[in-house]
């Protein structure tokens, strides 16, 4: 059994992950169990509830979901219900469909029995009210601390000067969850639960629901997830091409070198954006990229605890 996840928040959802399966779940039971503790999780505050809202203050939130027969689901622009994964899941397994949006996915998820809530705390609202504060001419933009991990601060230029907002009263945090997970059988499974870009536009989608772009699994080949700048990732369809190449026989750190390189050469590319990335083989061998410093991952397997990883630019961590 191998259990993935992305960022140092998703620690305590992959050993979550991984003990499902030790339990005998499987591994689309596991991340999604993980990923849904991540949802519920209030301080974390890019996935689920009390998560970091858009530029009109609404938190959306998008999730994906595939198992080892390519069975998937996903939603985007959920406002009102706090485990899109869940609903993801049930769009999978109980409609001719596989991507459901907006009021769609509301009325689906109402119709399934989910329970609503107001996605919005007051640590997302407090963070929301001052960032309208800031001032639009400053051209602000949220940038990742040098301090990793998945954090982010707020910056803007001055006669020249890059200046830094005071970070403690702006203190918030950005990063999609991405589960992946091979069960005592062998199968695999993936995951993938955001609120996207931090005060995005209404109505922006990324990729984490996209499948193929956030998420992409092939039980007889492998799984990719991403996170970071969704743009970047859905303009080069990542996790597919990941799986693709790991079915050409691509060994998995190629592959992320690969893909990699090629979201180096998007001309949209700019030097506050990151993409991270989780490959886990049909064989239970597994590796981490990212596009630079400062992405943070977690793995369990059956011979190495839970333990997290810093994965520093395109030297990826290897398997053992
Ligand atoms: N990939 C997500 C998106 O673009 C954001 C993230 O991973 O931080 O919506």
């Amino acid at each position: 059994m191998e259990a993935l996840a992305t960022w140092k928040h998703g620690f305590e959802p992959n050993r979550i992950s991984f003990a499902a399966m030790a339990d005998g779940l499987s591994a689309l039971d596991a991340v999604e169990r993980g990923a849904r503790y991540c949802e519920d999780d209030l301080t974390c505050m890019s996935v689920g509830s009390g998560a970091i809202p858009d530029e009109l203050g609404v938190l959306t939130l998008d999730a994906s979901i595939m198992d080892h027969d390519g069975n998937c689901g996903s939603v985007s622009f959920v406002q009102n219900y706090p485990h899109p994964i869940s609903i993801a899941r049930k769009v999978m397994e109980e409609t001719p469909h596989i991507m459901l949006a907006g009021v769609g996915a509301e009325k689906f998820a109402e119709h399934e029995g989910f329970t609503k809530s107001n996605l919005m705390t007051d640590a997302s609202q407090k963070l929301y009210e001052k960032w309208k504060e800031l001032p639009e001419g400053l051209n602000v933009r949220l940038r990742r601390s040098e301090e990793g991990e998945h954090e982010y601060v707020f910056e803007y230029s001055e006669n020249g000067n890059t200046k830094k907002l005071d970070r403690k009263s702006l203190n918030e945090s950005h990063d999609t969850i991405g589960l992946l997970a091979r069960d005592k059988n062998g199968k695999l499974s993936g995951a993938c639960t955001t609120s996207g870009l931090a005060f995005k536009m209404h109505g922006r989608v990324g990729d984490s629901p996209i499948i193929g772009a956030g998420l992409y699994v092939d039980g007889e080949v492998g799984a990719a997830v991403a996170t970071g700048n969704g743009e970047l990732v859905m303009r080069a369809c990542s996790a597919f091409h990941i799986v693709e190449m790991l079915r050409q026989g691509i060994e998995p750190e190629h592959a992320l070198l690969e893909a990699i390189s090629r979201i180096k050469k998007d001309k949209h590319l700019t030097d506050d954006m990151q993409v991270g990335f989780l490959v886990l083989r049909h064989d239970g061998f597994w590796w981490a990229g990212s596009l630079r410093e400062g992405y943070q991952f977690a793995a369990a397997t059956d011979s190495k605890q839970n333990t997290l990883f810093n994965c520093s630019g395109i030297s990826f961590t290897p398997a053992s």
